[in-house]
């Protein structure tokens, strides 16, 4: 199969190649058409297999065609939460890179790390929010984060955001979000805890297994 199949953009097509991807990976192509068409999915995928293009280019996809005045006045209208710092600068970068010929701006926020310049980023605005849990919801207690315009939120590692004793906070964030969002969920393996939270917040999911 090639990306073009999957109606993405040109300036997103024209990012996968220079970042020399030359066709999509197995979950990409399973779940980049369901995320496409609005559907609630949880994906069973390990680190590796392009999850997180499997997420992002379809998100970048949906609202290249709606985008914002270039900088002035960004809502954030897609949240990505992770557990962990390393995980998501990775996905930052990923949203990043395949961005890059598209006005849209992605921003991110972790804890251990300053909080100051993270408020400076988020009054500029950006489209694409990649957060952990803690430092989001304190960000979010001082206003300086505004989740009433997500259209997509994104759970990512779920099984370890619930090892990692996050499950509150996720729970938290998803209802800070406005009803009627699309949620993807993604997580290496599928504990019963992570079924019980799917199942809960989740809008008739579709599943993919890789
Ligand atoms: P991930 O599973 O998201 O951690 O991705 C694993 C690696 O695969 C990352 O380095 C990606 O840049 C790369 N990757 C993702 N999708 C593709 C693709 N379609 N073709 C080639 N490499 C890819």
């Amino acid at each position: 199969m090639q990306f073009k199949e999957l109606k993405l953009n040109k300036p997103i097509i024209r990012a996968l190649f220079e970042k020399n991807y030359e066709e999509p990976t197995l979950v990409q192509e399973r779940a980049i058409p369901a995320i496409l068409a609005k559907k609630d999915i949880i994906v069973s995928a390990q680190t590796g297999t392009g999850k997180t293009a499997a997420f992002a280019l379809p998100i970048l996809q949906l609202l290249y065609d709606k985008q914002d005045a270039p900088k002035k006045g960004k809502k954030i209208k897609a949240l990505v939460i992770c557990p962990t710092r390393e995980l998501a600068i990775q996905i930052e970068e990923n949203f990043v890179a395949y961005s890059k010929y598209t006005n849209l701006r992605t921003g991110l926020v972790f804890g251990g790390a300053s909080i100051e310049p993270q408020k400076e980023m988020l009054k500029k605005g950006v489209d694409i929010l990649v957060a952990t849990p803690g430092r989001l919801l304190d960000l979010h207690k001082q206003d300086f984060i505004n989740l009433d315009y997500i259209e997509t939120f994104v759970i990512d590692e779920a099984d370890l955001m619930l090892d990692m004793g996050f499950i509150d906070d996720v729970k938290k964030i998803e209802r800070l979000c406005p009803e009627g969002k699309q949620i993807l969920l993604f997580s290496a393996t599928m504990p019963f805890k992570v079924e019980q939270l799917a199942n809960s917040i989740l809008r008739n999911p579709e599943f993919v297994e890789v």
